[in-house]
C-alpha cells in the first residue's frame, strides 16, 4: 500500500469513470447526454478526464479558473460555464468557455460584444427558473423574447439551448410537471426561432429522478451531473427521492484521517457550559464513560460533521472543532490504536470543502 500523508483525500479514478459510465449509459438510452460538473473536486484535471473517459460530452464548472485548467490540460470536449458570468469575467470567459448558462439580457449583450470584438461566436443556454429561485428567467415570456433577440440581433452569440436548475436553493424536486414545463418552453422557443435547439438541459443530479423513473420528456437531451457521479449513492437524495437505483454507483472520494489520541472520557462536559469553539451553544448527551478517538482533521477542512460518514461500523462522529474531530469508538475499542487511519465517505459539502483545503493532501489512485 502506498505511503500517504494525512489527512488525505483519495480520488479513486476507476470508480469515478465507472460511475460516469453507468450514468451516461443510462441517460444515453433516453437520448440524454451528460455534462460532467467538476466544481466539487475544485476542478481537478483528473476529474475532468474521468468524466470524459466515462462518456461525458461536455465538462462544466461554475469557475472559469477550473475550466481554464481543463482546457490547458487538453480536455477536448466543449467547456460549459454553469454560473451566470460576471460582467467582469466576460472577456476571459469567451476565450475559455465554449458555452455559458445565462439569464440576463445585459450580460448577453456584453458577451455578444466581446465575441464580436474577437471575431468569434459563443454559445449560450438561457436558464428558466421553474421555481427553485436561484438563477434563471422567472418570467418565461421574457426568456422567449430574449431567445429571439439572441437569435436575430446578436451575431456574436449562438442560441444553443435552454435549461433549468432545481433542487439547489429552493429544494424543488424535478417532478414530471417541471420537466414537461421545460420541454414545452423549448418547443415555444423553437417555434419562435424556427429551428431546433441543440441543448435542452434538464437540471443536475436530482433530475436523474426523471431518468430512473422514466418520465423525462424526449425534448430534454442534457443533464449537468456533479454530485451523482462524484459522491455515489447520496444518502439524502436517495432517501428523499426513493432512488435505490443510485446504489449501483460507487464512492470515488474518501477522506483518511489519523488517530492522535485515544482515551476513555466522560461523554458529558464537566464544568459550567457556555459556547463551543465556533461560538455556538451545544447540546450534549450523557452516555457515561466512552472510548473516544481524536483525529487530526477538523471543521476547517470539511465543514460539518454531518457530512462525514465513517466507514468503520460501530463508530460515530460526535463532534469537532476547527482542527480536531472526535469519534466515539467505544464499541470497537479493541481494534483502534493511536496512529490508525480512519476512513470516511463524504457528502457533497465535505468533498467540496476538502478538495479546496490546502491542509488536506490529495491523491489520485
Ligand atoms: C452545481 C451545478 C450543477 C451540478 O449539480 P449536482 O447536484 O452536483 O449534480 C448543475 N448545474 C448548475 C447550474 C450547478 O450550479
Amino acid at each position: 500500500m502506498a505511503e500517504y500523508k494525512y489527512p488525505a483525500l483519495l480520488h479513486d479514478r476507476a470508480k469515478l469513470v465507472s460511475n460516469v459510465k453507468k450514468l451516461s449509459d443510462k441517460c444515453g438510452e433516453q437520448g440524454i447526454q451528460i455534462a460532467g460538473i467538476i466544481k466539487a473536486t475544485n476542478g481537478t484535471v483528473a476529474a475532468a478526464e474521468d468524466f470524459v473517459a466515462g462518456g461525458a460530452k461536455l465538462i462544466g464548472s461554475s469557475r472559469l479558473e477550473q475550466l481554464k485548467r481543463a482546457k490547458d490540460a487538453g480536455i477536448k470536449v466543449p467547456l460549459l460555464l454553469i454560473r451566470v458570468p460576471m460582467l467582469s469575467e466576460i472577456d476571459e470567459m469567451v476565450d475559455i468557455a465554449d458555452i455559458s448558462l445565462n439569464s440576463e439580457p445585459l450580460v448577453l449583450e456584453a458577451i455578444n460584444k466581446a465575441a464580436l470584438d474577437k471575431g468569434i461566436t459563443h454559445k449560450v443556454i438561457l436558464m428558466a427558473d421553474l421555481g427553485d429561485l436561484r438563477e434563471g428567467f422567472f418570467n418565461l415570456d421574457e426568456l422567449v423574447e430574449t431567445a429571439a433577440k439572441v437569435e436575430n440581433e446578436m451575431p456574436g452569440l449562438v442560441l444553443a439551448g435552454i435549461g433549468t436548475n432545481l433542487g439547489c436553493y429552493g429544494s424543488v424536486i424535478p417532478t414530471e410537471d417541471k420537466m414537461v414545463a421545460l420541454a414545452k418552453l423549448a418547443e415555444r422557443v423553437e417555434a419562435e426561432i424556427g429551428r431546433e435547439l441543440e441543448y435542452v438541459s434538464g437540471g443536475a443530479t436530482t433530475s436523474l429522478l426523471g431518468v430512473y423513473h422514466g418520465y423525462m420528456p424526449d425534448k430534454i437531451n442534457m443533464l449537468r451531473l456533479g454530485a451523482g457521479p462524484l459522491i455515489g449513492p447520496l444518502e439524502d437524495v436517495r432517501l428523499c427521492y426513493n432512488l435505490e437505483a443510485m446504489d449501483e454507483l460507487e464512492c470515488p472520494f474518501v477522506l483518511k484521517a489519523e488517530v492522535i489520541e485515544l482515551k476513555v472520557k466522560a461523554s458529558y462536559p464537566q464544568g459550567e457550559l457556555g459556547v463551543d469553539a465556533a461560538g455556538k451553544k451545544r447540546e450534549y448527551v450523557d452516555r457515561g464513560m466512552r472510548m473516544r478517538a481524536l483525529l487530526a482533521i477538523g471543521r476547517a477542512d470539511y465543514g460539518d460533521i454531518d457530512d462525514l460518514v465513517p466507514e468503520m461500523e460501530g463508530t460515530t462522529v460526535i463532534g469537532a472543532s476547527g482542527d480536531h474531530t472526535i469519534v466515539d469508538v467505544e464499541d470497537v475499542k479493541d481494534t483502534v490504536k493511536i496512529g490508525d487511519i480512519m476512513t470516511f465517505r463524504l457528502k457533497y459539502s465535505a468533498l467540496l470543502n476538502l478538495a479546496e483545503s490546502e491542509n488536506v493532501k490529495k491523491y489520485e489512485i
